[in-house]
């Protein structure tokens, strides 16, 4: 990753960070705790975190290897002397609404994991609301659950908005208009589900007058990255169509095949020789997801977005563009973790970072999900977007 972006990554991640990294550590460390549970609200950094947690852990304990795996995949067997982080639960960007059971058949893995395993660690790190809606019906397997580190960068934030100003104070860059970005601003604003501690280092890392002109105007991260995307396919076109193809995909890998069909129905210019990780503009948006750590290769690396949160920014632009256009080609999982009919268009929380479909939209998307394989249409029967299908068709 290019370097400015990587300092400025490492230096807003510590400040939640140090202690509790440390504190994590210190906890596993302890012979009788064999596994911690690490949540938080979103913007909290849980995942980086815990992240920080497992690699620190390793390097301590001499001869430990570390493992993540992405919610629900998990292995039957963890080799002796192996911490693990599991992540993405009931889905990687949102709750997908249909992974309850997943959730149960995973934990009871893990207790069974921990049962044979005479050296092994295990860290789950959750969203603290997933956390509370499921809560009675992961009852069942409490001793995963008991040692919680709640990662609440509340009384953090002083130090965080300090960093913001020292980040402001040196801007060089002509008109930027960040110093009138107040802690107000920050605090405050639509964006309340989204922890403060991102805010920073979104507007950080893209640092861009049509962010911060925008944010200063709503006090919204999400409409603020939204605006930026829409200046992106303007002024940066090549790098805003592979945003969009990996927002589409969900990822971008070198050894999945390029998707030309999809390519050229969104009109897209990009060819797969076209990809440059290298290039610093592209890179400031996305970070390297390694599914394999233990066999680590090029060619298996995948592109993500550099935090799952700007993967919902991307979405919800494409889908305020032209929502059969999601609705026709993304990824089914970002879908069904994403888009709610507007019938349940309300207050809550996650409101926030879901989008809402009419009628026609979602009848795109149900004569998609028709013709996906059995067992997936089993599992998400219960979906609000398809749940009130006439079953005939659901079934055939
Ligand atoms: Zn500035």
């Amino acid at each position: 990753m290019n370097e400015e972006v990587h300092f400025l990554t490492d230096y807003v991640g510590a400040i939640s960070g140090r202690q509790f990294v440390r504190k994590g550590v210190n906890k596993l460390m302890k012979e009788n705790v064999k596994c911690i549970f690490v949540i938080g609200g979103i913007g909290n950094m849980v995942n980086s975190t815990a992240r920080d947690i497992l690699e620190l852990y390793a390097m301590q304990e001499w001869e430990w290897e570390s493992d993540q795996y992405q919610f629900p995949e998990i292995p039957n067997t963890i080799d002796e002397n192996t911490i693990v982080f599991v992540y993405g639960w009931f889905g990687l960007w949102n709750d997908d609404l249909c992974s309850v059971d997943d959730a149960k058949t995973v934990c009871k893995n893990l207790l069974q994991i921990l049962k044979k395993t005479l050296n092994v660690k295990i860290i789950i790190g959750m969203r603290e609301d997933l956390y509370t809606k499921y809560k009675n019906e992961l009852e069942d397997y409490s001793p995963l659950f008991d040692h919680k580190m709640i990662i609440d960068v509340e009384n953090l934030s002083d130090e965080c908005l300090n960093y913001f100003d020292e980040q402001t104070q040196y801007c060089i860059i002509p008109g930027c208009r960040c110093q009138e970005l107040t802690h107000d601003m920050l605090k405050g604003g639509g964006d309340e589900m989204i922890g403060l501690l991102l805010k920073v280092k979104v507007i950080s890392k893209h640092h861009y007058s049509d962010v911060i002109d925008s944010y200063i105007k709503d006090n919204d991260i999400l409409k603020a990255m939204k605006v930026h995307f829409t200046a992106l396919e303007k002024n940066e076109n090549p790098i805003y169509e592979w945003l969009m193809y990996i927002c589409l995909k969900g990822h971008f890998s070198r050894t999945e095949s390029f998707d030309k069909d999809l390519v050229n129905k969104m009109k897209f210019g990009i060819k797969l020789s076209s990809f440059d990780e290298h290039y610093v503009h592209l890179r400031r948006y996305i970070r390297v997801s390694v599914l394999d750590p233990q066999n680590f290769s090029m060619e298996d690396t995948r592109y993500v977005f550099w935090d799952p949160f700007i993967y919902i920014c991307a979405f919800h632009h494409l889908y305020e563009k032209d929502r059969s256009k999601i609705m026709n080609h993304c990824n089914v999982d970002a879908i069904l973790q994403l888009v709610r009919p507007t019938s349940l268009e309300n207050n809550t929380r996650s409101s926030y970072i879901e989008v809402f479909a009419d009628d026609e939209d979602v009848e795109l998307f149900r004569k998609r999900f028709r013709e996906l394989e059995l067992d997936l249409r089993n599992k998400y029967k219960e979906h609000p977007l398809v749940n009130d299908a006439p079953s005939t068709e659901i079934e055939q």
